[in-house]
C-alpha cells in the first residue's frame, strides 16, 4: 500500500523490503533549499554553482559565495550537500569571461577545463567552499571530468587551498570530495577515478549527449536522446559495480534520477543516492517504497541485456510494475 505523499516528507526512503537509498534535491541557488526541504529533501545532490557567476556582470567574490554556501549548509543542517564547482561555457555562457566564440561550446572551453585554465577564479571557489564546509555536511564535486589528470590536477588544486586555509587556522569540516561522470571516457575507466575520488555522481543529462552524439538540446536529434538505451543502462551499470568495488557510493545528479520509469532500473542497479528536481522527491519516494530489490536486481539484468531498443525497455519496466 503506498503512503499518502505527505506522510513521506519526513520518512527515509525505504523500498518495500527495507532497502534504504538517499534522495536528494537539485538546486541552483541558495533560495530553493527551503523549498526542497518541504518537499522531503534528504540533502543536496546537486548545487550547480554556475548561477552565481551568471546572474550577475562580474565575478562572485570569495565572501559573496561564502555566505550563499554557508546559508545553503546551515539550512542543511547534518544533511549532506553536494556543491558543483562552476560548469560555466556549453549551455551556461558567462559574457563577461569574454571565451573566445566556439563552433562546439558543448565540446569546448568550459567546465573542469575552465577551471583549471582559470586558476584565480578556481580558487576563489575552492576557498570559499572550504570555508563554508566549517557549518555543515559537504562535499564538492567537479564537472566534465574527461582525464585522470584533470582529476588530479582539480585535486591538487584544492588540497593546496585547504592546506592554505589551515595554516591560516581558520575551522572547516570534513569535505569529500568527488567527479561527476558525464564523459563516456570516464566509464571506461571508472574502476581508476573510482580508486580516487570519495564519490561519483553520474550526469546522465550531458552522458547522454555524449554516448548517443546528440545535442540534448536539439529536437531535430531527439529521436536519439535515448536515457533507456541499454548502452546507456550499461555505462551506469559499469559505474555503479566500479563504485562499489572501491566502497565508495555512487549517485545520479542527471534527469534521469527523477524518471518515475527509470527509477526500478536504476535501483536494481543499486545506485546509492538520486538527485532530483525537488517536486520529484515524494512521487519517487512513493515509488521506491513499492519496490522489491529482487525483482528489481532482476529488471535490471534483464535490460541490461537487451538489444538496443528503448520501447522493451519500457515495456519490461511496466510489465514489472503493474502486472502482479
Ligand atoms: C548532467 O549533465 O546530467 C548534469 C546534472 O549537469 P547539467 O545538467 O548541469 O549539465
Ligand atoms: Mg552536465
Amino acid at each position: 500500500e503506498k503512503a499518502s505523499l505527505d506522510e513521506l516528507t519526513s520518512k527515509k526512503t525505504l523500498s518495500n523490503d527495507g532497502k534504504k537509498t538517499l534522495l536528494a534535491a537539485n538546486i541552483s541557488s541558495d533560495n530553493d533549499v527551503d523549498f526542497a526541504i518541504k518537499h522531503g529533501a534528504e540533502g543536496v545532490g546537486l548545487f550547480r554553482t554556475e548561477f552565481l557567476y551568471m546572474s550577475t556582470n562580474k565575478l562572485p567574490t570569495e565572501e559573496e559565495q561564502f555566505e550563499i554556501y554557508k546559508n545553503v549548509l546551515n539550512k542543511m543542517g547534518s544533511r549532506p550537500v553536494t556543491i558543483r564547482t562552476a560548469d560555466i561555457g556549453g549551455d551556461k555562457p558567462v559574457p563577461y569571461l569574454k571565451a573566445p566564440k566556439q563552433e562546439n561550446p558543448f565540446l569546448g572551453y568550459r567546465a573542469i577545463r575552465l577551471s583549471l585554465d582559470r586558476e584565480d577564479i578556481f580558487r576563489t571557489q575552492l576557498r570559499a567552499l572550504i570555508r563554508a564546509s566549517a557549518f555543515g555536511n559537504l562535499s564538492i564535486m567537479f564537472p566534465m571530468i574527461a582525464t585522470l589528470d584533470e582529476l588530479r590536477r582539480a585535486k591538487a588544486v584544492y588540497e593546496e587551498e585547504l592546506a592554505k586555509v589551515e595554516d591560516e587556522d581558520i575551522p572547516h569540516g570534513e569535505i569529500k570530495v568527488g567527479m561527476m561522470v558525464e564523459v563516456p571516457s570516464t566509464v571506461v575507466l571508472a574502476d581508476q577515478f573510482a580508486a580516487e575520488v570519495d564519490f561519483m555522481s553520474i550526469g546522465t543529462n550531458d552522458l547522454i549527449q555524449y554516448t548517443m552524439a546528440a545535442d540534448r538540446g536539439n529536437e531535430k536529434v531527439a529521436n536519439l536522446y535515448q536515457p533507456y538505451n541499454p548502452s546507456i543502462l550499461r555505462m551506469i551499470k559499469m559505474v555503479a559495480d566500479a563504485c562499489h568495488s572501491n566502497n565508495i557510493p555512487v549517485c545520479m545528479c542527471g534527469e534521469m534520477a527523477g524518471d518515475q520509469l527509470a527509477i526500478p532500473i536504476l535501483f536494481g542497479i543499486g545506485l546509492d543516492e538520486y538527485s532530483m528536481s525537488a517536486r520529484q522527491i515524494l512521487p519517487s519516494r512513493s515509488l521506491i517504497s513499492t519496490l522489491e530489490s529482487d525483482k528489481m536486481v532482476a529488471l535490471a539484468n534483464r535490460t541490461l541485456s537487451f538489444y538496443s531498443t528503448s520501447s522493451e525497455v519500457i515495456y519490461d519496466v511496466k510489465r514489472t510494475l503493474y502486472d502482479d
